[in-house]
């Protein structure tokens, strides 16, 4: 493992990283170097508390020279207050020994005082979305001299539903900039994001790591369509003695609310939900419950469960085949921790044949298929997402024969072709960086809220 002084950097950085204490770079830090340094586009996935803060900052505080103009030449756009507050204290340790200027803007406190601040002048503005972009409608500040924006969390600020603001901000950037983006997890949100505002950008990616998956024991089932999962899950679920914590994940918060309400009736009670959406009191309640084990069942989304820290939990059922792999790993990291067994289950239909094996690529590991449990009931229902447009899924003549055949998945809206374009699961895979085996030495911190 390389260490900091590889790197090239100044004494008064240097300086700053004895200070903290900082030993070696994190693997997102070592790899993100050199890459964001040549100016090139940037995506870099890693899990929480893996060190990304410093990963973009470094090359950029290396390269950022010394000036007294007003306008930022940097802006580094995160989900919330708190992230605000979190990264400007980070940025000011790095820069401890150097005359960088650094302001935080965020909403629910006064803009005028914000206002003043930022017409001080500053090197590096972090920003939240909302609050800047109402700093920029009031001609406060200016970002016509920016060279680099990092987006931090990207999957979050997606998530709290922050994408016109952000794509407002997006359009109004000078062209030629360098675009950084960092998050935990993919979702396919962040990537229609890249597409329309990206470069070719180069792709780091980490792999999750601390649970060693040796102590995960992986299977999978194939099950037709939505209804036929619900159907499994709910015969899976029967059993309460050995499903006794589980998780079960989707990837979307409609998708989270649509298999609760599915399986309402039968599990109401020892069910909770977990996603962007639901108010913060309803999130804490909901982990609580779950954690105690008044709640047996929590049905979450990759994004929200990227902090969590739960005990014990018996299984994590994959509800859908996550589209992006990084994703399945992160899920199933939720079991089997601190030296327990753990067990995953991922349900797949024809259309997720795909994401599955790039899943098995990632690993370098083909998940055991179990059979169909027979006594489980084949659904020939159709969720909204699987109606061909044609006729709104109340075609009569549709049977249960032709589900099985899967020719359900030959007629899918438009907008859900894009996990079923041969091949393109392996094209997305080779764009990023081979993952490594060995990640994160500090651990998983616990995402402050
Ligand atoms: P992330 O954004 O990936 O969640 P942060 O950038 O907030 O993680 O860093 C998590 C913690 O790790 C911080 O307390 C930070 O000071 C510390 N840290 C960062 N880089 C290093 C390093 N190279 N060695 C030791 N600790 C580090
Ligand atoms: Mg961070």
């Amino acid at each position: 493992m390389r260490d900091f002084f590889d790197f090239n950097i100044s004494r008064q950085l240097l300086n700053a990283i004895e200070d903290l204490k900082f030993d070696k770079p994190t693997p997102i830090q070592e790899q993100s170097y050199a890459v964001i340094q040549s100016g090139k586009d940037v995506v870099g996935i890693a899990q929480t508390g893996t060190g990304k803060t410093f990963a973009y900052m470094l090359p950029i505080l290396q390269n950022l020279k010394f000036s007294k103009q007003v306008s930022p030449r940097v802006l580094i756009m995160v989900p919330t207050r708190e992230l605000v507050l979190q990264v400007v204290e980070q940025i000011k340790s790095y820069t401890a020994y150097m005359s960088t200027r650094i302001v935080g803007v965020y909403g629910g406190t006064n803009i005028n005082t914000q206002m003043m601040d930022v017409a001080q002048g500053c090197d590096i503005l972090v920003a939240t979305p909302g609050r800047l972009y109402d700093l920029i409608i009031a001609r406060a500040v200016q970002l016509n001299s920016i060279k680099k924006l990092v987006i931090d969390e990207v999957d979050v600020m997606l998530d709290l539903g922050f994408r016109y603001q952000l794509t407002n901000i997006l359009d109004l950037l000078p062209e030629k900039r360098q675009n950084i983006m960092y998050s935990a997890t993919m979702t396919e949100e962040v990537d229609l994001l890249i597409d329309d505002y990206f470069i070719s950008p180069e792709r780091i990616s980490i792999a999750v790591s601390g649970t060693p998956l040796e102590h995960i024991e992986q299977t999978a089932y194939p099950v037709p369509n939505f209804y036929t999962k619900v159907n499994l899950l709910e015969f899976l679920l029967a059993d309460r003695q050995v499903f006794n914590k589980v998780l079960v994940f989707t990837s979307t918060k409609k998708g989270a609310d649509y298999l609760a309400e599915a399986i309402e009736l039968r599990y109401g009670s020892q069910l909770a939900v977990l996603h962007a959406n639901k108010s913060q009191n309803y999130r804490i309640r909901s982990i609580e419950e779950f954690e105690e084990g008044v709640k047996r069942i929590l049905i979450t989304t990759d994004v929200m469960a990227r902090g969590l820290d739960l005990t014990q939990v018996s299984h994590v059922i994959n509800f859908d085949t996550p589209a992006y792999p990084e994703n399945y790993l992160h899920r199933i990291g939720r079991t089997g921790r601190a030296e327990q067994e753990g067990k995953t289950i991922l349900f797949f239909t024809p259309k997720e044949e795909e994401p599955k094996g790039a899943i098995e690529t990632l690993m370098n590991y083909e998940i055991p298929v179990l059979e169909f449990p027979e006594v489980v009931e084949v659904s020939s229902r159709k969720s909204p997402d699987e109606r061909p447009d044609t006729d709104g899924g109340k075609n009569p003549n549709r049977n249960i024969k032709q589900v099985e055949r899967g020719a359900a998945f030959h007629e899918k809206k438009e907008k859900n072709k894009k996990t079923n374009q041969g091949g393109s699961y392996l094209r997305k895979m080779k764009r990023y960086k081979k993952p490594k085996t060995k990640g994160d030495k500090i651990g998983n911190r616990k995402r402050k809220k």
